[in-house]
This record gives structure tokens, C-alpha cells and sequence, in this order.
């Protein structure tokens, strides 16, 4: 079975007792047994079943099961947002001493995490020139546990040599953490390129409308955890699956940080349509980009895809489509401002990958605790826009678009 078909008719474990074609969103915190026994059999694990919503809930696990099975993994946890999904794994596989190599060109509050959070535990991080192999070697001892690093950055749209970076992971004994929510499982066969653990924000492509915040952690099965010294007690008890055991019954579990039954109900829904949002989305993103690079008003455009880009041949080689994010500059802030008032079709919002197309200045909002050197460091100026392209009909996105660049 194919993706779509993967997502619509993977079976939850029980049968439902109205026949409800969907699980229903079990919206407790407790679960009861019919006799002691039966509950001490479900603690000690000898027969499967649940306790406690924070450790596991049969909306969430359905969730998990899905992805599991579309993404052909080894086991997969849903948490309460990307954030928790990067977080629970650097603090599954790292402790005090450890190092980990990164760069700074990264989602905001995840170098936010990397500088403020993981250096008070005692971790040493290491940012590089993720475009440089050779800098990334340079920088490796025996104390380095983990490298990590996104598909496609946002919004430069750095798209780093996968491939290698794995395979030198893979070389050196260290744990490959990619954060592919530009580029998530329809669109990037991570198993496939040496990804170790992916790490998702589910509030983007997969929840599709915007409509819940989530994340998810990913084990492709790609790595020995019997060669990871902060994982053997688990290694021990649970073999392959060392790594998903201990997020589950420790680090996870322990830290709280678990999805709302709710939300995993609506991520569960977005995760059917992905397919086809993202097949529309890959041929809008292409015709806004080429409508933007004629205009005579637009300066320049940051898209993958586009033939004098960069990083074309990456975009080509590991992606459906290198994700529906593209920037773009006006001349100025005040263009930029003007411009964007006057859409009336495009949203002025901060998310990405939602169904509706949505724009941002990211140089004066999202960046604007940042200096300017840091800012351009970036690749962002003052007219710099950032838009999401979302799955409307491409006609009247381009026409949007068209009447807002004639008042500027
Ligand atoms: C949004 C985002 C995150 C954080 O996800 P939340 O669900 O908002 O916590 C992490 N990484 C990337 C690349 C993102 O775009």
C-alpha cells in the first residue's frame, strides 16, 4: 500500500463497539480493569493496554501507529509540540560532558533550546558550517553523541548535503537527529538518505489547517542503539527498541510532555490529506515562484527550485519538492508593508504549511530580537518576505499577488 491508502485504513487495535469508522478522541486521564490482576498485568507490560494519559492514550497511540506504518519506522512517539519532540530526544541521548554538533542557522526557539536550555545541563554545543563537511569532521571526538541539523532551513532554504553528513555520522558512531518538518515523510525519505531519528513539528504540514499544535519523534531503526552507551540498560530489556523504550518509560514520560488526545485526533486527520495537499502546494509553489521572478518589481527570489539556486541539485535529488515556503525582496520595509496590506487573499500570519497561503516580514517580526549583522548573517534584509504557499487555486493566488505589487 501507497501512502494515502496507508493513512486511510491502518487499523486501530480494537474494534470499536459502534462501529465508528474513526477512533473516537478518548478524552480521559484514567483507564479501569475488570479485576486486580488484570491492572498489575497492564503496569508490568504482560498484557498491552492502557494506565494514563500521560504515558499513553489509544487517540495517540492510533496516531503513532499510522505514521509508523506510513513511514515503514521503527517505532514513533507523539508529543505535545515540535519543540518537546527535539527537546525529549537531546535529553534522551545526551547527558553532562557529552557534546553535539549543530549549526546556528536553525528554527529560532530550537537554537534558543541549543544555547539557553542544553548548555545549563553540561552540554558542550558545537555549531559549524553545516555545508562543510570537512568542518563537521574537524569537529567530532569521543565525546560527540549526536549531530543535528534541519532538511531545509527557514527561511534561508540551506539545504545541507544529507547524504554525506549522514554517512559521516554513521562512520563515527553518532546519532543523526534531522528535523525534517519542511520536508516531512511524504515529501523526504529519511530512512532512506541515513536519517537516524526524525524530528517533526506536526503543527505544519501534517495538521494541514493550522488547527493543533504537536510533534513527533521518529526512530527509522537505521541506528545500533547496542553501540550507545547512554541507552544499554534499555538496549538490554528491549533490543532495537532501546531508544523508543526509553523516551516511553523514562525521558518522556518522566519530563510530561505529552499531546492532548484532541489534537492527536486533528493531526490524525491532516495526516490522510497530506499527499494530496502537498502535490497542489508543490505546483503552486512553482507558479508563484515563477510569476515573483518575472515581475519587474520583485528583486529576487529564494527558491530551490529555480535552476540558479544553489542548492537546485539538492532540491532535485532528496525531495518531492523542496517544501512551500519561498522568499522574496521588495525593494524596501516600506514596500514590503504596503504590499503586504494589500493582500487580500494572503494571510499576514507567522505559521507555515498551513492550507492558506500566509506572509511575513521575518527580518522586522520573527528576527527582530536579533542584530542586524546577525539578521543579515541570515540572508534577510528590511524588504525581505517570507511566504507560505498554501493549496488555493494558483489563478487567484497569482492575482492576489499581481494587484498587491501594483500599489508599491
Ligand atoms: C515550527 C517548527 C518547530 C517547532 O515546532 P512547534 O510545534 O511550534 O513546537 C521546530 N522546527 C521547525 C523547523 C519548525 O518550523
Amino acid at each position: 500500500m501507497k501512502y494515502t491508502t496507508k493513512a486511510l485504513h491502518t487499523k486501530y487495535p480494537k474494534s470499536d463497539i459502534y462501529g465508528a469508522l474513526r477512533i473516537p478522541i478518548y478524552q480521559n486521564a484514567a483507564f479501569e480493569y475488570g479485576s486486580s490482576q488484570e491492572l498489575e498485568d497492564v503496569f508490568t507490560g504482560k498484557i498491552a493496554g492502557h494506565t494514563y494519559s500521560r504515558a499513553t492514550n489509544p487517540t495517540i497511540e492510533e496516531l503513532e501507529n499510522k505514521i509508523k506504518s506510513i513511514t515503514s519506522s521503527l517505532g514513533v512517539v507523539a508529543t505535545s509540540s515540535g519543540m518537546s519532540a527535539i527537546s525529549n530526544t537531546l535529553f534522551a541521548l545526551l547527558k553532562s560532558g557529552d557534546n553535539i554538533i549543530t549549526t546556528n542557522k536553525l528554527f529560532g526557539h530550537t537554537l534558543s533550546f541549543f544555547q539557553n536550555t542544553l548548555v545549563d545541563f553540561g552540554i558542550d554545543v558545537r555549531y559549524v558550517d553545516i555545508n562543510s563537511t570537512e568542518s563537521i569532521k574537524n569537529s567530532i571526538d569521543e565525546k560527540t553523541k549526536v549531530i543535528f541539523f534541519e532538511t531545509i532551513s527557514n527561511p534561508e532554504l540551506i539545504i545541507p548535503d544529507i547524504k554525506a553528513i549522514t554517512a559521516l555520522a554513521k562512520e563515527r558512531n553518532i546519532v543523526s537527529v534531522v528535523d525534517t518538518t519542511m520536508s516531512p515523510f511524504y515529501i523526504f525519505d529519511s530512512k532512506k538518505y541515513g536519517v537516524d531519528i526524525d524530528v517533526i513539528s506536526a503543527t505544519k504540514y501534517i495538521s494541514g489547517g493550522g488547527t493543533a499544535v504537536g510533534g513527533l519523534i521518529i526512530d527509522n531503526g537505521n541506528y545500533d542503539w547496542s553501540k550507545y552507551p547512554n541507552i544499554e540498560k534499555f538496549y538490554t530489556k528491549f533490543g532495537a527498541n532501546a531508544f523508543i523504550s526509553k523516551l516511553k518509560k523514562q525521558t518522556f514520560r518522566n519530563i510530561g510532555s505529552c499531546l492532548s488526545p484532541q489534537n492527536a485526533y486533528l493531526l490524525s486527520l491532516g495526516l490522510e490529506t497530506i499527499a494530496l495537499r502537498a502535490d497542489r502546494t508543490k505546483d503552486n509553489t512553482k507558479d508563484v515562484a515563477y510569476f515573483l521572478l518575472d515581475h519587474p518589481k520583485v528583486k529576487s527570489v529564494n527558491y530551490p527550485l529555480l535552476k540558479t539556486n544553489p542548492y537546485y541539485d539538492r532540491a532535485k535529488e532528496y525531495f518531492l519538492f523542496p517544501s512551500s515556503i519561498l522568499t522574496f525582496d521588495l525593494e524596501d520595509k516600506q514596500s514590503a508593508y504596503e504590499f503586504m496590506d494589500k493582500l487580500s487573499l494572503v494571510r499576514r500570519s507567522t505559521n507555515i504549511q498551513d492550507n492558506k497561503s500566509l506572509i511575513i516580514a521575518p527580518y522586522h517580526t520573527i528576527y527582530s530580537e536579533y542584530s542586524d549583522e546577525q539578521k543579515s548573517s541570515f540572508g534577510l534584509r528590511s524588504g525581505t518576505l517570507r511566504l507560505s504557499v498554501g493549496i488555493e487555486d494558483s489563478e487567484d493566488l497569482i492575482e492576489d499577488l499581481r494587484q498587491a505589487l501594483e500599489v508599491i
